[in-house]
């Protein structure tokens, strides 16, 4: 009886290391069908011009609709996701639900947006991705050079003997590569140099103590260069205050995104931005 209350407890903290074995099932089995019945569903965030705040890109960000518990956030089933091995299935979905609505943007609205999706460690490492994403793209009439696959610093930077040619046979399908969260892991320089990289996304963490510290300014700063010395492009993550956004026009940093220039929103809460970009 006490073990049951117990159990019961649990259910509602949904945490999937803290929860027993039955309830690890339960949670593989109803992710399982929720992909199925593409109860996933993509948010969209806006990347802009810090100076005009004209549109650039537009992150997509899963979320998974529950009809019980309403939309799960990506930290409480990624990760989990990522362990189990059911992300190969979810990426798969992932993708298609981009190319579907990059396809529909541009057919249905005559938008072009550039869109970025995140891809996990794991996904990358399957051999087959880089032809599994050229084939969704070429099915859904999706031009590669219009995505971005957004990649951690840590994924990118782990194991080169076999990330290193994964990330070039990626390019070579014409989509761009984006290094997220860059600045939180450990990047060895001479490996990026190496890689066919297009983007670097400065991590949250730095602009998060701007303007108070100048230390993280000049961190932003110096990795601004770098991007620049390298022909990639810098995006500042986590822009909440003007000041952070003054900052960022003051250090010459190309690229923002953050809940100041705009929250992340279902496709259709990005109409205004799109059509701004077009006019
Ligand atoms: P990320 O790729 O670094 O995405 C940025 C996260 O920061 C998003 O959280 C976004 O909502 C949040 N964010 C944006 N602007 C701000 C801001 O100004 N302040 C703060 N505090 N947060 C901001 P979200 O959507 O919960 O996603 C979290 C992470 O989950 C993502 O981090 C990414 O690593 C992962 N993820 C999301 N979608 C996917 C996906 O389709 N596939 C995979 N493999 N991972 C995904
Ligand atoms: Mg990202
Ligand atoms: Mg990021
Ligand atoms: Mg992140």
């Amino acid at each position: 009886y006490q073990a049951k209350r117990a159990g019961r407890n649990e259910v509602r903290t949904f945490d999937p290391d803290r929860s027993a074995p039955l309830e690890r099932l339960s949670l593989t089995t109803r992710l399982r069908h929720a992909i199925a019945e593409e109860q996933l569903v993509l948010h969209w965030q806006p990347i802009v011009d810090p100076v005009t705040g004209a549109l650039q890109a537009l992150e997509a960000l899963v979320r998974w609709h529950d009809p019980v518990r309403g939309l799960v956030m990506p930290a409480d089933f990624v990760p989990f996701a990522e362990e189990t091995g059911i992300i190969d299935r979810l990426g798969a979905l992932v993708l298609q639900l981009v190319a579907r609505q990059r396809a529909r943007w541009q057919q249905a609205d005559g938008f072009e947006p550039t869109v970025h999706v995140n891809v996990s460690p794991r996904e990358l490492r399957n051999p087959a991705f880089a032809d599994r994403l050229s084939r969704t793209l070429t099915a859904h009439g999706v031009d590669p050079a219009t995505i971005v696959i957004e990649i951690t610093e840590s994924a990118a930077m782990q194991d080169p003997a076999r990330v290193g040619p994964l990330l070039h046979a990626l390019a070579a399908t014409g989509v761009q590569i984006a290094i997220d969260d860059f600045g939180a892991g450990h990047s060895s320089l001479s490996r990026l140099v190496n890689l066919p990289v297009h983007v670097l996304k400065i991590d949250r963490s730095f602009l998060a103590k701007v303007p108070a510290d100048p230390a993280s300014a000049a961190v932003l700063q110096a990795v601004v260069g770098l991007a620049g010395a390298l022909e990639m492009r810098a995006v500042a993550e986590g822009v909440e205050t003007r000041a952070q956004r003054e900052e960022l026009v003051r250090l010459g940093c190309p690229l923002a995104q953050g809940f100041l220039l705009g929250r992340p929103g279902p496709a259709v809460a990005m109409r205004a931005h799109l059509q701004r970009a077009a006019s």
